[in-house]
């Protein structure tokens, strides 16, 4: 099934997001975990990529695993950084055949050790989009930064590069994660007036161990909200009470979001079925209403 005609449903939607791993050696466990979380039976999952097509065939099997065993529709992300077009196209051969319908397509950052040739065929994540519409039949989601992508210039920079992937095909976009609500409320506002109408979904991120938290911010550079630092400092060196604090907090985010009109919450659950059960509970009736 399509993302599209999932968010085009009357409904409100959960989904999560799991990551596969970068050893084969690992990939039974984490596979055990994502089928824990497919099996609370969310509206779609999304499979990450690792940094530089390090994950390839992992995302691919994952993605696929988690839809024949419980046919819940996924989302396998794919980036283009370093990539030659030929690859690229493999990829999306072996997604076709895998039975993958959805692609997140991110243009990914070199990695750091990265000893590969870097090919130029693609620049941005745009360019990524075009592709993949002009070979298959994807629906295609993009990433988005409520607080501004690091390599943009400015607020406005980062809304033109958003609309040049919305008008390269991009059907709809997920955020980066964010603490505080009002920066998605006010990049919602900017997005919409920019003209870009296709829908956008909510990241939510739940810090369920204190040092989660330092990662984050080293990762996306979001901000970090007085409130959410005070339950860190004060539960973080605790895993249970932390769990706890964390699952509070995210769901406490995604009450307020469906409280003010947004229907679709993708959550980043890093591979904990007890993390992804523990919000998917706090919110079923909400979600109905
Ligand atoms: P782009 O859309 O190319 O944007 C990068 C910068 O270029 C921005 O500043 C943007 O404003 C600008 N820009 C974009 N298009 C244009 C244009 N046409 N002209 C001029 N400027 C432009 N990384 C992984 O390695 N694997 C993953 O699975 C993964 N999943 C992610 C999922 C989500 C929801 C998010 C938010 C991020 C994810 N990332 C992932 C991280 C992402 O790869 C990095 O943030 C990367 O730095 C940017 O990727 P992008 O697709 O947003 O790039």
């Amino acid at each position: 099934m399509k993302i599209r005609d999932i968010l085009s449903q009357d409904t409100a939607t959960i989904s999560f997001e799991v990551f596969p791993p970068k050893k084969s050696t690992d990939f039974e466990n984490v596979e055990k975990a994502a089928l824990g979380i497919a099996a609370l039976q969310p509206a779609y999952m999304s499979v990450t990529y690792g940094a530089g097509g390090s994950t390839k065939g992992h995302t691919i099997a994952l993605a696929s695993e988690i839809q024949r065993k419980h046919n819940v529709p996924t989302v396998a992300h794919l980036t283009c950084v370093c990539a030659e077009k030929d690859s690229i196209r493999a990829a999306l051969d072996e997604m076709k055949t895998a039975g993958i319908e959805n692609i997140l397509a991110l243009r990914g950052d070199i990695p750091k050790d990265f000893d590969g040739e870097v090919f130029t065929d693609f620049t941005h994540a745009s360019d990524l989009v075009r592709f993949i519409k002009e070979n298959g039949d994807f629906c295609v989601g993009g990433a988005c930064y409520p607080e501004v992508h690091p390599d943009s210039a400015n607020k406005n920079a980062d809304i033109q590069g958003l609309k040049a992937k919305v008008d390269a095909g991009c059907e709809y976009l997920t955020t980066q994660m964010f603490f505080d609500n009002n920066i998605f409320f006010n990049f919602m506002y900017r997005v919409r007036e920019a003209g870009i109408t296709e829908p956008i979904i909510p990241g939510i991120m739940p810090i369920t161990r204190g040092v989660q938290v330092k990662n984050a911010v080293k990762l996306s550079g979001c901000n970090v909200p007085e409130r959410f630092k005070n339950i860190v400092d004060r539960f973080g060196d605790n895993p249970e009470a932390m769990k706890q604090a964390g699952i509070a907090y995210a769901t406490d985010q995604i009450i307020d979001l469906l409280a003010n009109g947004v229907k679709h919450i993708h959550v980043y659950s890093m591979n904990k079925p007890d993390v992804a059960a523990g919000i998917q509970r706090n919110i079923s009736e909400i979600l109905k209403a």
